[in-house]
């Protein structure tokens, strides 16, 4: 691969509507450019990264005995109904129409045709169990799509769907998945974390989640470090005892609020008692306190606070918000209905005050139970594991543990998802007897595109990405000084180059014609793992200088000790 013959599009500017790093960095690199929101083209280099990633993927779903299919994005509206999920999806589900007005949608995730193909090509036990996947675009019309490919509306996923007749089998193939998994983030070069997961909207059993560990991470995971409990706050959350409203519930005292509630709130925003304050939905989003309060004259007012200890609350500025929640001011628009609610409080001030922290009377707060506090640093000792384990399970054994919050993003979840899929589509096999048995289904995801950008939070520094050795779009360029000038030492590079490539290297030549400095600074921006640097100075002295991106210095090596360096 010759630089000159690609096409590299770098710049310096930071992009001023990108606030994550990753996000920042992806442009920067020219990784990424955007279409329209929540939409991204995929550079030449991009696709690199991509691929790669996709490449280890497929690699070890076939080696955990996977088979690959196909399933189009666009799909029938009968078939989501036959699940009640054309409704249940709600507005992340995208929607179309073709011209003889029959309705489809773009699919968000694909459980209802693999069943479907499930019903068509299985008949018999002694096709079980079998696992299909595919790695396909999916769309979901995300209420906030932001930062870049982490949260985009189109995304590159990986899903699998199996089937098995008895229950016993499908535990052994999720352990399978969960294995491959872990296989897949440790090549991949990643620090994640297993954790227990609510099955939220696709529903079943036993859910667990894959989280690349990053400070900027969206969710909050609790674990312990006297034991292998771990969990996303959801999770922990809703194993959690004390009052918690159900989503119903939360629903109905949004809407009706007591004329108290909403003078409490209209008081502690400081909005003044002038006003009507008609409803108020609290919610807290990763340590801030967001209030949506509708109005008179139907004006919605959007209020955040960062709840500052347990003593209070202070006003966040609204660029302070827009940057947490990584939108531009004005980024709520209208009060919608469907925004994640996720505390609603009908007592008084303080009352409310306790319960959005979610303290328990003795006034140590449950297993990630923190709502509307700062999260502690990690690593901060947290509350002694008896309130995991009260939060959790009755049963769990004492393990002496600590409790710990990290931030993750995560990149992969795999379900139970047991027989309704099956049910509702009629997917049966006869079993050892010659009877129809219904379906067991599991079905296990990972967030290809979103890998991507959550690798670079992870692994970046001043100067660009690092990337992990197995996603760099080339582990090692080589490159040119003064190629045109001087005939040797463009032979030499490309004799280098050939050996490395021989060597199994996937290496490049940077033969770009580039100053040394701003040569330099590309392949540090686009995260190359190891750069080579051939000159006239250094074929005299009969060494190459070769830097590893995560070294301070360069160092000068002759071709035996850079091989052995390489390979
Ligand atoms: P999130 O909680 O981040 O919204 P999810 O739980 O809705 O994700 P799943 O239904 O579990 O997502 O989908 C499987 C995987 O697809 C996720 O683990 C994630 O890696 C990826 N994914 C989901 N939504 C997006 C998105 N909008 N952009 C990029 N990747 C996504
Ligand atoms: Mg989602
Ligand atoms: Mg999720
Ligand atoms: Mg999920």
């Amino acid at each position: 691969m010759r630089l000159s013959q690609f096409h590299l599009h770098t710049t310096k500017e930071t992009p001023s509507d990108a606030e994550l790093t990753s996000h920042r960095l992806m442009l920067r690199a020219g990784m990424i450019r955007k279409l329209a929101s929540g939409l991204y083209i995929w550079s030449p280099l991009g696709l690199r990264v991509l691929r790669k990633v996709e490449r280890i993927v497929r690699e070890e779903m076939e080696r955990a005995g996977a088979v690959e299919f196909q399933i189009p994005t666009i799909q029938p509206k009968e078939l989501w109904e036959t699940t009640g999920r054309w409704e249940k999806f709600g507005p992340q589900l995208l929607k179309i129409k073709d011209r003889k007005e029959q309705v489809f949608c773009y699919s968000p995730t694909a459980e209802e045709a693999a069943a479907d193909f499930a019903r068509q090509e299985l008949s018999s036990y002694k096709q079980l169990p079998v696992n299909f996947f595919q790695i396909q675009s999916k769309f979901r019309d995300e209420i906030r799509p932001r930062f870049g490919v982490m949260r985009a509306r189109e995304f590159l996923m990986k899903d699998a769907y199996s089937f098995h007749l008895h229950d016993e089998c499908l535990v052994r193939e999720y352990e399978n998945m969960k294995s491959a998994y872990s296989r897949i983030f440790t090549r991949l070069g990643l620090d994640f974390r297993m954790v227990q997961a609510d099955s939220g909207a696709i529903g079943g059993d036993a859910s667990q989640e894959f989280h690349v560990i990053a400070d900027s991470g969206e969710d909050a995971l609790v674990f312990s470090t006297g034991s292998d409990y771990a969990a996303n706050q959801e999770a922990a959350v809703a194993a959690a005892p004390g009052p918690r409203p159900a989503a119903s519930e939360a629903r109905r005292l949004v809407e009706t609020p007591t004329q108290k509630t909403c003078e409490a709130v209209a008081a502690l925003l400081g909005l003044g008692l002038e006003r009507t304050v008609k409803s108020i939905a609290i919610m807290s989003e990763g340590g801030f306190v967001l209030a949506l309060v509708r109005g008179d004259h139907d004006v919605n007012e959007i209020k955040l606070g960062k709840v500052a200890g347990l003593q209070g609350y202070r006003m966040a500025s609204e660029a302070e918000i827009a940057a947490h929640l990584g939108s531009e001011p004005g980024f709520l628009g209208p009060l919608d209905p469907v925004l994640p609610i996720r505390i609603v409080a009908d007592r008084d001030v303080a009352a409310m005050a306790d319960f959005v922290i979610g303290a328990n009377q003795a006034g140590r707060h449950i297993a990630g139970v923190n709502w509307g506090r700062d999260l502690p640093e990690p690593g901060t000792p947290g509350t002694d594991v008896a309130d995991i384990r009260n939060a959790k399970e009755g049963d769990r054994a004492a393990d002496g543990g600590q409790l710990k919050i990290a931030r993750g993003i995560e990149v992969g979840h795999v379900f139970q998802l047991g027989r309704q899929y099956a049910q509702a589509l009629n997917a049966t096999v006869l079993d050892e007897n010659g009877k129809a048995a219904v379906l067991a289904m599991g079905c296990y995801g990972i967030g290809i595109s979103r890998i991507v950008a959550a690798a670079i939070e992870q692994n970046h520094d001043d100067a660009g990405i690092i990337w992990p050795e197995a996603m760099a779009p080339w582990q090692v360029v080589v490159c040119v000084i003064n190629p045109k000038q001087d005939e040797s030492v463009s032979a030499a590079a490309a004799g280098l180059l050939a050996e490395l490539q021989a060597a199994g290297l996937d290496a490049a030549l940077d033969d770009r014609g580039l100053r040394p400095g701003a040569m330099f600074a590309d392949m540090e921006l686009i995260g190359v793992p190891h750069r080579v640097v051939v000159s006239e100075r250094g074929l005299a002295a009969g060494t190459f200088e070769y830097r590893s991106r995560r070294a301070s210095e360069a160092e000068s090596l002759d071709r035996q000790a850079l091989l052995g360096r390489l390979t």
